[in-house]
């Protein structure tokens, strides 16, 4: 489980010394210090100074005596931070028939891969997948999807480059109901002319899965790059204001020791966190577990 650790490490190693240096009793300047580490891990400004508040609490409480409580108090703070409001990670599905799961963000943030990650993941379960290529944007979007698909052992629907990719959603989930298939992973642009282009598009997309299949889709995942600091926060608004987002996803943690997006993200959409891309390969995927992610982070 090398890139799971190798995140952990990272953050760990970042959060360790400091809170090792900084723990010489907690005083105002060592938790100035927190703060600012816990803004330079991309945690945003709120939730540091939440966070930081969190410790300062327990302390004149005289519940931080010592590192591992200083730690702790840290790890419940993200824990709790993580399970505020709209935060249970499990994936929704639809009990009468197949599972619509609807991809969006922009292109390069891994939603190929991701959704290759999670095809795999399905199969393994023994489910039945059907991707949808609906990116017909995008030169060779197709063709990658198409890769993953076998790569998966998945089926595949992918229209005609520069084919209407509304139309093509409809095929993909008109196919699977007709195959009975579990799941239907349908793929989306990342990029048009204009934001407003692409937000125009992605309704289009919604609207027309909903037409074919009432409810659907039952998740609407955005897939956010997790090494892009708060650039993440903004494309979080710009996705969530076109569509109706209920999970996000936050690839590449493997890359970078600032996991502290994870939390910002959520707080700022009221959206749960579902899965962490921990790599580029078919495995490298992690179902979202806030204890777990607080306490390593700590740990
Ligand atoms: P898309 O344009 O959103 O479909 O993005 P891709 O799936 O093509 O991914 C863009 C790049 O990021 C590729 O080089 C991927 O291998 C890489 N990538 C995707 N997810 C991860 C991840 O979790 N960790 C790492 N290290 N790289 C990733």
């Amino acid at each position: 489980d090398v890139p799971k650790r190798s995140l952990w490490q990272r953050i760990k190693d970042v959060v360790r010394t400091d809170v090792s240096v900084l723990f010489k009793g907690v005083d105002e300047g060592s938790l100035e210090a927190l703060e600012t580490l816990l803004i330079e891990s991309d945690f945003g400004v709120p939730t540091s100074l939440a966070l930081v508040a969190e410790v300062e609490r327990r302390h004149k409480r005289g519940d931080v005596k010592s590192e591992s409580e200083f730690r702790q108090a840290l790890a419940d703070g993200v824990e709790a931070a993580l399970r505020k409001g709209n935060s249970d990670p499990a994936l929704r599905t639809n009990p009468g028939g197949p599972t619509v799961v609807l991809v969006i963000g922009v292109n390069g943030a891994g939603k190929t891969t991701f959704i290759g990650k999670l095809s795999a993941a399905f199969r393994a379960e023994g489910k039945r997948v059907l991707l949808g290529a609906a990116d017909t944007f995008r030169a060779g979007a197709i063709d990658q999807l198409r890769v993953w698909s076998e790569r998966a052992g998945v089926d595949f629907v992918g229209g005609a480059p520069g084919s209407d990719p509304a139309s093509v959603a409809f095929d993909a989930v008109d196919a699977g109901v007709t195959r009975g298939v579990d799941v239907i992973i349908v793929d989306t642009a990342g990029r048009l002319h204009t934001s407003d282009d692409l937000m125009t598009e992605l309704r289009k997309i919604h609207r027309v899965i909903g037409k074919r299949l009432p409810d659907a889709p039952h998740e609407i995942l955005l897939v956010l790059d997790g090494t892009i600091g708060q650039n993440a926060l903004s494309q979080a608004r710009t996705f969530s204001a076109a569509v109706p987002v209920t999970g996000i996803v936050v690839t590449k943690l493997d890359g970078t020791a600032k996991g502290g997006i994870v939390v910002a993200v959520h707080e700022a959409l009221d959206v749960p966190i579902k899965f962490v891309g921990l790599g580029e390969q078919i495995g490298d995927l992690e179902p979202f577990d806030a204890g777990d992610y607080a306490r390593e982070l700590v740990e």
